[in-house]
């Protein structure tokens, strides 16, 4: 039996790597260095492009009952409240063919695990974190570190899908300036149960608070009993300790954002979060190129981006549906597969990056920039917002 193709990393992208590589009758190997898989308590917006992707690999019944599907998304000032538009997402399955969808996190990761566990042809270990590799034309040798100590496994090619801080990343462009670097953001999240939240923001709905310098973003999950909340304000960087977690409490998150001069309703909101968890946006610089011979990127790994447009994991699942046709069309071997997926790939991701980061300086807008802002989305309304994102949708 030849080497499987290897792919570090069980993220949403991995995993649905390994479901379109398996598809494409392809061996996947998922090596994770996480001793388990799991994802951290926060939401996920799914929006069409992504849905079809995920509805197309079989899993539409288990997506269909993990989600919560927002009826619209609501644009406010987040200084009153007001609201400068209501995008109505009912049509949305009829225009993209997928609806706009928020799962919890570890709702969408199991069922993506166990999508992948049901194929026979891909294998999953954790606590397998991947090293470096050698690619000798068109074997690709990896060490992984185990608890077991350092093991070698041959793959015939290497899919790096480890996230924004990719160590396969790391290994291909050793010689590039490539760090990560804070962005000027960093998001707050929490979980709020929704007996806490002020009732008019329990609705089946987004909603997207606009202030200078920040915005807030929040939805409702599962049996809408919980309201995922990420709150992302400019701020310079903070300390972290080690490993550790930096979080707040809500009376001192919503005391720190008083400078915002939020609605009462929104700081009410704020406040109901028991636990704030800080989330350091990080920006890369965009490569020119993701695969080099065997070896390939995928998803944060290949094109980490701001989260404005709620795309950076769309973009992981659209990568992995694209490989897995790469290598059905091209594939003889992991090298000409990989250049296929790249050629498919790489302007819309990168036009995407590009667009998240338009669309924070856009959300953050003060003073007269933002007054004028807040006009046109009036008079665009509810329609034309949604028309702005459809080329992201189709
Ligand atoms: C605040 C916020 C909100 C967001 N909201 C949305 C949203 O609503 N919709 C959306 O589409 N996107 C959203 N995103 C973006 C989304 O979270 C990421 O783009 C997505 O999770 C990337 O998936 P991935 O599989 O590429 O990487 P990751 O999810 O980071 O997974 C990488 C995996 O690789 C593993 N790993 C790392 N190194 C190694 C190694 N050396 N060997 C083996 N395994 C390794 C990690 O443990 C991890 O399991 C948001 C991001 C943020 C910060």
């Amino acid at each position: 039996m030849s080497a499987p193709i290897v792919i570090a990393g069980a993220g949403v992208g991995g995993l649905t790597a390994a479901l379109s590589l398996a598809r494409a009758g392809r061996r996947a190997l998922v090596l994770e260095r996480a001793a388990k898989i799991e994802e951290v308590g926060a939401g996920f917006q799914i929006a069409p492009n992504a849905g079809r992707v995920l509805a197309g690999l079989g899993l539409e019944p288990m997506l269909a009952a993990a989600a919560l599907e927002p009826q619209a998304i609501n644009i406010r000032r987040g200084r009153d409240g007001a609201v400068l538009a209501r995008l109505d997402l009912s049509g949305a399955r009829e225009r993209w063919g997928a609806p706009f969808r928020v799962f919890h996190r570890a709702d969408l990761q199991q069922i993506l695990l166990q999508g992948a566990l049901a194929e026979e042809l891909v294998e999953i270990r954790t606590g397998a974190r991947v090293g470096d590799f050698e690619d000798r034309s068109g074997v690709v040798s990896l060490r992984v570190h185990t608890s077991g100590g350092l093991e070698q496994i041959d793959a015939s090619g290497l899919v790096g899908a480890d996230g924004q801080r990719s160590a396969v990343r790391a290994h291909l462009h050793r010689t590039e300036r490539d760090a990560p670097i804070y962005s000027g953001a960093t998001a707050w999240r929490a979980l709020v149960p929704a007996e806490l939240a002020p009732a008019p923001l329990r609705a089946q709905e987004s909603n997207l608070w606009l202030s200078p310098g920040a915005h807030v973003v929040h939805y409702p999950l599962r049996d809408g009993s919980i309201i995922n909340v990420v709150v992302i304000v400019e701020e310079p960087p903070r300390q972290q300790d080690g490993a550790s977690i930096l979080s707040l409490d809500g009376p001192s998150l919503a005391r720190e954002l008083d400078r915002l001069r939020s609605a009462p309703m929104l700081r009410e909101l704020v406040e109901a979060g028991a636990v704030w968890r800080h989330w350091p946006l990080f920006a890369r610089p965009p490569l020119k190129s993701w695969s080099r011979g065997a070896v390939t990127l995928l998803g944060d790994a290949a094109h980490p981006m701001m989260p404005f447009l709620a795309q950076g994991a769309a973009q992981a699942i659209e990568d992995a549906d694209a490989l897995g046709r790469a290598f059905t069309q091209f594939g003889a071997t992991a090298e000409t597969a990989f250049a296929a997926y790249e050629r498919a790939r790489i302007a819309r991701a990168s036009q995407v990056v590009r667009a998240s980061r338009r669309q924070g300086e856009y959300f953050h807008m003060g003073g007269p920039a933002a007054f004028a802002r807040d006009l046109a989305i009036r008079a665009l309304g509810g329609r034309g917002m949604l028309a702005r994102n459809a080329w992201l949708y189709r």
